[in-house]
């Protein structure tokens, strides 16, 4: 912002100060921008087509499993998977987009936080034999929030659990209260995180390391759209890791009784 003065006289000749403030949107951030706009454009574009086909491939799978071939069925299945895969990544870069020009929007209700956590843990438990998800679920109660929003935080932490943890079984989701907020959390025994990237892990774009992109694909934006959804809505969101013995992701939210709409 830069700012230039200049003087000028009123009708009783008095001197007044005009004062013409200029602000001075930077190359960069002009970049920024456009770079935010052609991934918001570009990721809608995606969008269509990936709808479009992922419904051809219901249709196929459907007619495929009625005739008996079950081995055709079976790779359609496998093609619609990726298909979420991709519609997942899509969904990501726009919610980034929204996330940065303040268009990200929420739909408040009040609904019982354990049972959304049962049907995101028993959605998931569907997506993989490899892995356990452990419920420990103490009472918790009503919460006031985006359920959607709420849900992709906890898919989040638990697809990543999934994901940094090959080659153990279990992975524990654990709910309490602690004052007036609901915590959640999940652990998983794999990779970890070292201590001095763990504060990093929610930065937009970030990953532990490029190498394991081959390992481990991802875009490094789940966490950040996680902890913006968090802050919104008021809560915490945090991590702890030990490097080779696994991580437990946390978020938590204020408590809110559902109001009784007799009294
Ligand atoms: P992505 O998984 O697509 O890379 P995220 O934003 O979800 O993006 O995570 C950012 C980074 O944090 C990951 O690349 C990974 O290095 C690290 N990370 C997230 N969850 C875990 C986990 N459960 N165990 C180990 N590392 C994790």
């Amino acid at each position: 912002v830069s700012a230039s003065g200049k003087a000028s006289y009123d009708e009783n000749d008095k001197a007044i100060l005009m004062v013409g403030v200029t602000i001075d949107i930077t190359e960069q951030k002009l970049l920024q921008q456009q770079k935010d706009e052609f991934i918001g454009i570009a990721s809608h574009e995606l969008k269509t087509p990936v709808t479009s086909i992922k419904a051809y491939t219901q249709v196929l799978e459907r007619i495929l499993t009625q005739k008996g071939d079950t081995r055709e069925a079976s790779m359609i299945s496998k093609m619609d998977a990726q298909l979420n895969r991709l519609n997942s990544l899509i969904g990501d870069l726009l919610d980034v987009t929204k996330i940065n020009s303040g268009r990200l929007q929420f739909n408040y209700t009040t609904f019982d936080f354990n049972h959304l956590i049962t049907e995101v843990v028993e959605d998931l438990q569907r997506t993989t034999e490899k892995h356990n998800l452990i419920e420990d679920l103490q009472p918790t109660g009503f919460i006031h929030a985006d359920r959607e929003r709420i849900s992709q935080v906890l898919v989040n932490f638990i697809t990543n659990a999934i994901k940094y943890s090959p080659h153990t079984k279990n992975i524990i989701i654990n709910t309490h209260l602690n004052n007036d907020e609901v915590v959640v959390s999940v652990q998983d025994f794999g990779i970890g995180i070292s201590k001095e990237k763990q504060q990093r892990v929610f930065e937009q774009f970030y990953r532990v390391s490029g190498e394991t992109q081959h390992t481990f694909p991802g875009l490094g934006l789940g966490l950040y759209i996680s902890s913006e959804i968090i802050k919104r809505e008021g809560g915490r969101i945090w991590v702890e890791s030990e490097e080779g013995q696994g991580s437990i992701f946390y978020f938590s939210l204020p408590v809110r009784k559902p109001v009784d709409h007799n009294n």
